[in-house]
């Protein structure tokens, strides 16, 4: 198994990875990114994105390779598709080790992103990949003149179900509240699309079917009515939980388990930064995941610096 020697290793090919690569590698050290799976994060998955100051409207897969472009020319080296087998961010230097080498670091930055919530309800898992998916760009068009639900009421919610409404006869929204959390033009945008149909203080209880889904128990959350609502298939969209199975316990996290860092995205461990929407920020976009980037790589390259001066 190869041995491998950085400044910083990132865990994380997304905006926030990139980003920080970028600045480390400018920065002058020595920086490799990490990656379970392809790289480009959870934005290679949207469709369009047009809230990335200076690209008015650009394809996510598109601006992912633009970040990756951009590191290459300053000679960050790749390592996606690793399966990781421990981190050990306390230990010095901190090492990484994955089933194809063991990767030494003396600093890491952790931007590993964030997953999908589940409902948590009876079918949902049953029914993955047969009427359940957590993913409209990469499963819309399955559904082609079909009914599909949304569940949640925030911008990825409204955002996806206008995406499906493409493909579906009818998309519906179900959300918890009378009252939607996206931003409001997202909402406008939404109310006037004639094949959404909003289901408003409700529940998913369960995801129901044979081979395929065919509908869902809901219950209204303020008459206690339960009632089934025939649907091929349900998009939940209700927020993300932090990718830190390898790190969990070695860092202060909040209760959901989003790291906490202070405003340079240290840590609580020296010479361990977290950037993007693994940390607990109050607002997780391209933008902000790569403004954290930047941030974190500086700070951590100023940490390698001031190791390097120690040892002189
Ligand atoms: P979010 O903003 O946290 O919204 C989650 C939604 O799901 C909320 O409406 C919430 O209801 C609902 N919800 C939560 N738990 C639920 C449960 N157990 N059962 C039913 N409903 C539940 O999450 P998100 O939409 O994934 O967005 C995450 C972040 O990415 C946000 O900062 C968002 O602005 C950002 N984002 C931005 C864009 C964009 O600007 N283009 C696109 C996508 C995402 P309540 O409202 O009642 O809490």
């Amino acid at each position: 198994m190869e041995t491998y020697d950085f400044d910083v290793v990132i865990l994380g090919g997304g905006p926030a990875g990139f980003s920080a690569a970028l600045y480390a590698a400018r920065g002058a050290a020595s920086t490799a990114i990490i990656d379970v799976s392809m790289l480009g994060g959870q934005p290679s998955n949207y469709l369009e994105l047009e809230n990335y100051p200076g690209m008015m409207k650009i394809g996510g897969f598109d601006l992912m390779e633009k970040f990756e472009e951009h590191a290459d020319l300053f000679g960050v080296q790749k390592f996606p598709m690793q399966e990781i087998e421990s981190v050990d961010l306390v230990s010095t230097p901190k090492v990484i080790t994955t089933k194809e080498g063991i990767f030494n670091a003396k600093s890491v930055i952790i931007a590993t992103g964030a997953k999908p919530m589940k409902l948590g309800v009876k079918g949902e898992l049953e029914y993955i990949g047969r009427g359940v998916s957590y993913c409209a760009v990469c499963d819309g068009s399955f559904y082609q003149d079909k009914v599909v639900a949304v569940v949640g009421g925030g911008n990825s919610a409204v955002e996806e179900a206008m995406y499906l409404t493409k493909f579906a006869s009818k998309v519906y929204i179900i959300h918890r509240r009378n009252e939607l959390r996206a931003d409001k033009i997202v909402q406008d945008r939404a109310f006037k699309n004639n094949k959404i149909e909003f289901v408003w203080d409700s529940v998913v209880e369960e995801v129901c079917g044979a081979d395929t889904v065919t509908h869902l128990v809901i219950k209204n959350v303020k008459s206690g009515e339960v009632s089934d609502l025939k649907t091929d298939g349900v998009f939940p969209y209700i927020g993300m939980l932090p990718n830190v199975e390898n790190i969990n316990g070695q860092i202060e996290q909040d209760p959901r388990g989003f790291i906490i860092t202070d405003t340079t995205m240290k840590t609580s461990l020296d010479g361990v930064y977290a950037v993007g929407d693994v940390r607990n920020t109050p607002l997780r976009q391209v933008i902000t995941a790569a403004s954290d980037g930047a941030v974190g790589a500086v700070y951590a390259t100023k940490y390698v610096q001031a190791l390097q001066e120690v040892t002189v």
